[in-house]
């Protein structure tokens, strides 16, 4: 049995082999593809709750046993699945400390230090992202609480507005909110609307091209028909569509809809981060003119999961929305700042610090720099791609996200087949990771190109390995 009194070498023998097996899964996570699914790792993992404890140098050497087969390399340079940042080594440094100090970021005074990394990160944030100075921002788990925190604002700010108090009368009973998304909106979004009160059903969808973004004669429409005057109304829009990378057109859509005394909430989750990007901010131009954004630390940020960010124009609506007030917890000066004013939760992670630490590392020049890359690679890459007869690019590629078809003139269930084969394929041969999506009925792979660590020869190899997955479901598609 252990007993609380772990002699201070028996720590630091503890931290420093932790270290040392971070150090060597880093060298080269690509190493060793996962060689067990959900159901191996389960078996691995599983047993009996142990009666007597477990000398801590032997719990991890059985945690790193039990899962290094089921890592999934998307700290490596070759992984463009789903949306996911690498875990930059300066933020997983941070995080390391950040877990060693165990603050408790709840407030100012429990934990001074995080605190403040907090406030300053979020002010670099704003320069940044070059969106309002006054505006709050609260630290969440990524842009689905962000979306959540952002929304729970936007509701009571426009419910006051017709002067209905949903932080004290709550829902029922209140004047209907109209709220416009489009139908390519992120599922999470829907989620955080859902949470809020705003059943799926009750939302009214705005119709989008091809791209996945509104149609801006389909939203002016809407407007029209389905919101009457001055009606509450929360208007939800898109930087960065998870299949095309593209945006909505912020700067026709967002003053019509402030024109109505509306809100407009932005789900920028990694496209905001184009106004980082002297080349790339003509993509969410106009966004600036929203009332919120959400987005996501540790997406092109490369902070470590989970890291995201609720920024909200008018702070006092945000802090009106979430702020847990107890007669235990300290007061606040006009100085000082609250992490847990901001976010939903009251005990929390110091999020701040790596954040600070990663804003610091890249610095202004530094994320331009990284956006601009990923841009390039994701074209260098569709363009390596759409040379190869049956692979198709389906759009366009103006971001860093990259919808693929394989099949050439193979329309419906099989050009799924030999979409889904070439995925199957690609994963199976292990150099990068890919992985699929349903899009507007047919199902394609998706490339995200997100990670710090991609070089141009990366890219190469990847194409190189795509094309070559599917000749070999090409050659032989009778095996599907
Ligand atoms: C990733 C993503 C989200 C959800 O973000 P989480 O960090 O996973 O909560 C929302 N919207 C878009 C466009 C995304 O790419």
């Amino acid at each position: 049995m252990r007993t609380d009194e772990t002699p201070q070498d028996e720590t630091e023998a503890l931290l420093l082999a932790a270290a040392r097996r971070a150090i060597a899964y880093r060298a080269d996570p690509t190493a060793h593809p996962p060689a067990r699914d959900y159901a191996a790792c389960l078996a691995a993992f599983d047993g009996p709750l142990p009666e007597a404890g477990v000398p801590g140098a032997d719990v991890l050497d059985a945690l790193v046993a039990r899962a290094e087969p089921g890592l999934r390399a998307s700290v490596g340079p070759r992984f463009f699945g789903w949306v996911i940042g690498n875990s930059h080594p300066v933020g997983v440094a941070a995080d390391w400390l950040t877990a060693a100090w165990g603050q408790n970021t709840a407030n100012h005074f429990a934990a001074p230090a995080a605190a403040a990394a907090e406030t300053v990160a979020a002010r670099w944030l704003l320069e940044v992202l070059r969106l309002p100075a006054e505006s709050g921002v609260g630290f969440v788990t990524g842009a689905t609480m962000a979306s959540f925190v952002a929304l729970a604002a936007a509701r009571g700010e426009v419910l006051r507005r017709v002067g209905w108090d949903v932080e004290a009368l709550g829902l029922f009973g209140a004047p209907p909110v109209r709220v416009l998304i489009g139908e390519e909106a992120h599922a999470s979004v829907f989620s955080a609307l859902h949470y809020l009160g705003f059943g799926k059903a009750s939302l009214i969808r705005v119709p989008a091209d091809a791209e996945g973004v509104m149609r801006p004669d389909a939203f002016e429409d809407v407007l029209a028909r389905a919101v009457p005057a001055g009606a509450p109304l929360i208007v939800v829009t898109q930087a960065g569509h998870i299949h095309s990378g593209a945006s909505d057109d912020h700067a026709r859509l967002v003053p019509l809809a402030r024109a109505r005394v509306g809100w407009v909430h932005v789900d920028g989750a990694f496209g905001l981060w184009a106004r980082a990007c002297p080349t790339r901010a003509h993509l969410a131009a106009g966004s600036e003119a929203a009332d919120s954004w959400a987005t996501d630390g540790h997406k092109w940020l490369q902070t470590p999961f989970d890291c995201g960010y609720a920024i909200v124009r008018d702070a006092d609506a945000h802090r009106r929305a979430m702020t847990i007030a107890a007669s235990y917890l300290p007061p606040v000066s006009e100085h000082e700042r609250d992490p847990s004013h901001y976010v939903p939760e009251l005990s929390r992670r110091a999020r701040g610090f790596a954040s600070w630490a990663l804003l610091r590392h890249f610095g202004r020049e530094g994320i331009a720099a990284l956006v601009e890359r990923h841009c390039a690679q994701a074209r260098l890459l569709a363009e390596r791609l759409a040379a190869e007869p049956g692979i198709a690019v389906l759009n366009k590629v103006v971001l860093n996200q990259v919808a693929l078809r394989f099949g050439g003139a193979a329309e419906g269930a099989a050009g799924d087949a030999l979409t889904r084969a070439t995925i199957a394929a690609v994963q199976e041969d292990g150099l990068c990771f890919a992985a699929g999506a349903a899009w507007r009925g047919r199902w394609i792979m998706r490339l995200s190109v997100i990670g710090a660590s991609t070089t141009e020869a990366d890219i190469h190899l990847s194409a190189d390995a795509i094309i070559r997955a599917w000749r070999r479901v090409a050659s032989a598609p009778e095996a599907l």
